[in-house]
């Protein structure tokens, strides 16, 4: 029996003191239909990456923790306009974080009944020093880490530079300078030492080749002063990735630190190469829309001459990198009208 004699708009359930309704539905559709609280779809984290501190509402807020942390502090922090009065005690859980999308846990109370309701929104952490860690460093520095890319580094791949910084105390205290730029990411470091340290730290765990260089900054009390500037080159690719270096097409196997593992498609050989080499040479990385990929079946063989009927509808007699059986099936790519066979 109804007390009101309301009904739930949608679900038709009567309203009762135990089942209150809002908004003209009961709680349970209204939190299929309705959000909790109105959430941005996009949020910006300003973040210092010296110091963990964040912007907020005009001011730099001094804060520890990790991103997930401190975009929590952020979305709690936000003035989330009020859906309904009867919704008191709104909270917001950051339940994880992954790749620029951030789970969250919206909690609220409405007439005494707890209501949950989970919600994704996509994130971004914009890198900007602090004025403290500016202010107080700013002036001297004594090494600039010039970190390049070879290709357009994923906004991924930025951060992951900035946690590696990050995680090590010492790395973290000596930087006084952080700055992304259209080429890279500069950043300056008061101790010499320290920025090549961090140049290793992340050749480490991105890959990559490092060059080192000093350069005349002026005299100081009449003694010549150096900077050190340490440039690292980091390859924007991975394991399955195509690159074509002078015309030459090689599918990426393995990059470990400098070297770089790659399978040359036209003879099937297996080479390994110094990322530097490379870099001199100007490869570029191939993307998906640069060729064109077929199954073939293998309907005839003869030592490393097969014949192929592939599923574009091409049937023709290839050179293999080894030996084919009738039966076989392998894939082929073309690439500015050259066909490869790839064989595992
Ligand atoms: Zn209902
Ligand atoms: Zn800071």
């Amino acid at each position: 029996m109804s007390l009101s004699g309301r009904f739930c708009l949608r679900c038709g359930k009567p309203e009762t003191l135990e089942n209150p309704l809002i908004e003209g539905l009961c709680l349970e559709c209204f939190l299929k239909e309705r959000s909790l609280v109105r959430l941005p779809d996009r949020v910006a984290l300003t973040r210092c990456p010296a110091c963990g501190s964040i912007y907020l509402k005009g001011t730099w807020l001094h804060f520890s923790g990790g991103v997930r942390d401190a975009l929590q502090h952020y979305l709690r922090a936000l003035k989330k306009p009020v859906v309904s009065p009867n919704l008191t005690e709104i909270d917001v859980e950051v339940l994880g974080i992954h790749k620029g999308e951030a789970e969250l846990l919206v909690k609220s109370c409405f007439k005494g009944r707890s209501a949950e309701q989970r919600v994704v929104i996509r994130y971004e952490v914009i890198n900007r020093l602090c004025p403290k860690c500016l202010g107080v460093k700013v002036k001297d520095y004594n090494a600039v880490l010039q970190v390049r890319f070879a290709g357009s580094p994923s906004r991924e791949l930025t951060n992951e530079v900035v946690r590696t910084l990050t995680s090590d105390r010492e790395i973290s205290g000596s930087i006084t300078d952080y700055e992304e730029l259209q080429e890279g990411i500069d950043v300056k470091f008061s101790i010499a030492s320290v920025a090549r340290q961090a140049a290793m730290h992340l050749r480490n765990s991105l890959g990559g080749y490092l060059t080192e260089s000093w350069k005349l900054h002026g005299l100081v009390k009449g003694k010549r002063h150096s900077k050190l500037f340490v440039v690292l080159r980091i390859p924007v690719f991975t394991s399955g990735d195509l690159i074509d270096s002078r015309g030459v097409l090689l599918e990426v196997l393995n990059v470990k630190e400098e070297r770089v593992t790659v399978r040359r498609l036209s003879d099937g050989k297996l080479l390994n190469l110094s990322i530097k080499s490379l870099v001199k040479d100007g490869f570029r990385q191939l993307s998906r829309d640069d060729y064109v990929t077929t199954e073939c079946l293998v309907t005839e063989a003869l030592g490393r001459e097969a014949v192929m009927v592939c599923e574009d509808g091409t049937t023709a007699k290839w050179e293999t990198a080894r030996p084919l059986k009738a039966g076989d099936r392998v894939s082929a790519l073309t690439y500015k009208d050259v066909r490869y066979i790839k064989i595992r």
